[in-house]
């Protein structure tokens, strides 16, 4: 029974058909390994309490030869920033502690659609703003593979979730990383589709130009399968595209020739840290033995990614995070022995209360650069730059077409080490806010262990909706590199 933990997803599903094994069973053994694992590591802020229920609806489906769906009866883990209805969403914060949505995000409809079954709802930093989990609400996500460490975030919970066979896929959202840079520091594969590939509808939102939802899991061909269910136009997100789904999950052992792999000049520049560089060589030789050329490209704004990231994140998300003001939305403070002096002071009490320290900084960040007179020096200014970067991209991608990077400066770092200091948290994002800021696809596929034991992935980005040679490429090195580490206490 503990085996089918270790299963992926696409072996949950065929056994479930074939009838090895019951929905009900794999639910079991996933709830109970929860039961086990996440006292300590805290990746779930809550459990979907007709789980069982909905995997018992997989099993008679089984029983009576009706279709269970691509993904019928496979247990998928949330990020708490998606709204599941009935099921509380909190997006890492007190502002929606209590929050029950009336609707669920078309991501969500899509995968029950497609059978999988939502298991839980996990931690995050506060609105996803954050990239270490710990500005979560409800206490930090801990490192499946070395407790003192952070997970990474913001989807830190979704990435934990995986890694240590507390469900076989989850979702998390990127904005500047927030799927990548976890899914590096826990071993497993995270992939941020290109802008405008998943509906944002029903996804809590912070910075609605950069956002995108996608899928974690142990292998590329589990998270291609996620992407086929998630992936397409929707009538509620005017910004995506109505590009055609293709069957990827089919052509991922295509043989991809001719392949140009693209090295930013820009992000070699000045050396790398040891173990990241031992992750660039594996990733090297690999795509080497499968006959790609390596070209130098250059990215020249990549200087600016930083800085233009956290100038648009924030100003959208002091337009965005403007609703909650405890009147319709969000958190209310208790008025009853003090009522409120007037309307501002009822605002800052409400939000001064709901927020936390992070989410206040980049209100007051992002309010600052909207500001008349400040506007046309930092937001307008760095929209401008985005664009220059978009089109570094463009002109890279007529040379090659995959760009291999670090998905971060370093491995993994310790709970505690960088929280109170912002901006070494935030350079931390230098290699994956570009990818956002030029609406690109992107990945980190797992490929070896640090010198401390922590795992550690590479990125890989593609031109925009290119997914089809993102994926395949991505999944031939994988089996290559065969990374088949797990954290010990799992
Ligand atoms: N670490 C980045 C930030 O704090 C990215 C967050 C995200 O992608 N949601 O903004």
């Amino acid at each position: 029974m503990s085996d089918i933990i270790n299963l992926t997803a696409k072996e949950i599903h065929s056994g479930i058909l074939s009838k090895k094994f019951k929905a009900t069973e794999v639910m079991q053994s996933f709830l109970d390994q929860i039961s086990a694992k996440d006292k300590e590591l805290n990746s779930f802020i809550s459990l979907n309490d007709k789980a069982m229920e909905q995997a018992q609806k997989v099993d008679d489906k089984v029983s009576s030869g009706k279709n269970i769906g691509a993904l019928g009866g496979v247990p998928v883990a949330i990020k708490d920033m998606l709204c599941t209805k009935d099921l509380k969403t909190t997006a890492g914060s007190k502002m929606l502690e209590n929050f029950i949505p009336p609707y669920s995000a078309t991501v969500v409809n899509k995968l029950e659609a497609s059978g999988a079954i939502i298991i839980g709802k996990c931690n995050q930093d506060e609105f996803a703003m954050g990239s270490s989990n710990e500005t979560s609400y409800f206490g930090a996500c801990k490192n499946p593979w070395d407790t003192e460490y952070v997970p990474g975030g913001s989807s830190g919970g979704s990435a934990v979730a995986v890694a240590a066979r507390m469900a076989p896929i989850s979702i998390g959202t990127d904005t500047g990383g927030s799927i990548r840079q976890p899914a590096s520091f826990c071993g497993v594969v995270g992939i941020k589709p290109t802008y405008g590939r998943v509906s944002r509808y029903g996804i809590v939102a912070f910075a609605s130009s950069l956002d995108q939802a996608g899928p974690f899991s142990r292998t590329i061909e589990d998270s291609t399968l996620v992407l086929e269910s998630i992936c397409g136009h929707d009538e509620f997100d005017s910004t995506t595209s109505s590009k055609e789904v293709l069957p990827w999950s089919t052509k991922l052992n295509d043989k991809v020739e001719k392949i140009k792999v693209g090295l930013p000049k820009e992000y070699f520049e000045g050396g790398l840290d040891e173990d990241v560089k031992k992750s660039i060589d594996i990733a090297k030789d690999a795509l080497k033995e499968m006959g790609c050329e390596f070209v130098e490209v250059s990215i020249p704004h990549t200087k600016y990614s930083v800085p233009i990231y956290y100038i648009i994140a924030t100003s959208e998300a002091s337009s965005n995070l403007a609703r909650y003001d405890g009147v319709r939305f969000g958190y209310r403070a208790n008025f009853d022995d003090k009522p409120a002096a007037d309307l501002i002071d009822f605002y800052c009490r409400n939000r001064g209360e709901g927020f936390g320290t992070e989410v206040k900084r980049r209100i007051s960040l992002g309010t600052f650069t909207l500001s008349s007179g400040y506007y046309d020096a930092y937001y307008k200014k760095a929209c401008q730059v985005r664009s220059l970067l978009k089109q570094d991209f463009e002109k890279s991608f007529k040379d090659c077409d995959i760009i291999l990077s670090p998905v971060t400066t370093t491995p993994a770092f310790k709970i505690g080490d960088r929280i109170s200091d912002p901006i070494t948290m935030y350079k931390n994002d230098i290699f994956t806010t570009s990818t956002n800021l030029a609406g690109l696809p992107g990945l980190s596929l797992p490929v070896t262990l640090s010198k401390d034991k922590l795992p550690i992935g590479v990125q890989l980005t593609a031109s925009a909706f290119n997914e089809s040679k993102l994926l395949q490429v991505a999944h031939q090195m994988e089996q290559l590199i065969s990374f088949k580490e797990k954290p010990a206490n799992v």
